[in-house]
């Protein structure tokens, strides 16, 4: 399984950091995808990612942190992607969830970002709160490459204009959730080949772990989810969901087919 959104690099994990990424391994997954939050941030998220060769980074602003985020942070963008090369630009998009973002300022940023991310030929990771029918909008103006909505929460329509773009949906821990029979009933009717896996850990927590700090290590309970609402097996879809990501982010086919290159031996 590969965990497409995944916010390792923050300080909730600064105690055992080690520890959840073992246990992450075990669980079987395979690699994990880091997505950045504010410039500050990327240092350290490089340097995570260059620890261990199951985990990658992307780059980029997040729209939530607008009030961090200064002037001269995309031209710093765009040197960070010519030298690092990372596997996306993310995570980015626009947030109407929350009111006191400027839309404007967001939709600014978001789309600079999108064309940084064409001129270097990356897939993009989205962050879309109540604006889909805007981010569709920029993104067809743009014309990127495609990427991966993560945290998908809107209609089969709006899923189908994300599929002709090129994008997957990310799924991850409210899925586990029974009451959120909108969203179940989603990853039933969409086509197998429009799902990705995702925790968004630290937030965004599995059932079973209810209030606690998320973790990749949980990425089995939202495949298990996935196979309920599908009646699939979950080695089907964890094949389907790992070629899935691999489709929309080449730069994860430095992964051993098998898998087994990068996961810890079971423990005797
Ligand atoms: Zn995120």
């Amino acid at each position: 399984m590969i965990d497409t959104h995944c916010h390792l690099d923050v300080a909730e994990f600064d105690a055992d950091r080690v520890g959840v990424l073992d246990r992450a391994r075990v669980a079987g997954v395979a690699a994990i995808v880091v997505p950045a939050i504010h410039a500050a941030g990327w240092d350290g998220l490089l340097a995570l990612c260059a620890s261990a060769d199951d985990l990658y980074p992307a780059l980029g602003l997040h729209p939530v942190y607008l009030d961090r985020h200064r002037d001269s942070d995309l031209r710093e963008l765009e040197q960070a992607i010519t030298e690092h090369r990372p596997l996306a630009v993310g995570e980015i998009g626009l947030d109407y969830y929350l009111p006191e973002l400027d839309r404007a300022g967001q939709q600014a940023l978001f789309e600079a970002q999108l064309s940084i991310a064409k001129s270097a030929d990356l897939p993009v990771l989205l962050h879309v709160r109540k604006s889909h029918e805007d981010v569709l909008t920029i993104l067809k103006r743009v014309g990127v490459k495609g990427g991966i909505a993560h945290a998908f929460n809107g209609s089969i329509q709006q899923a189908q204009q994300y599929l002709d773009l090129g994008f997957r949906l990310g799924f991850g821990g409210m899925l586990t959730f029974t009451r959120s029979s909108r969203l179940r009933r989603l990853a039933a009717e969409l086509p197998g080949e429009a799902i990705v896996l995702e925790t968004d850990a630290p937030d965004m927590t599995v059932a079973a772990h209810r209030g606690e700090r998320n973790s990749p290590e949980y990425l089995p309970d939202i495949l298990r989810a996935l196979s309920e609402v599908r009646g699939e097996s979950p080695d089907v879809l964890a094949a389907l969901t790992t070629a899935n990501a691999r489709a929309v982010l080449p730069g994860l086919d430095l992964i051993d087919p098998s898998g087994s290159r990068r996961l810890s031996a079971p423990p005797t």
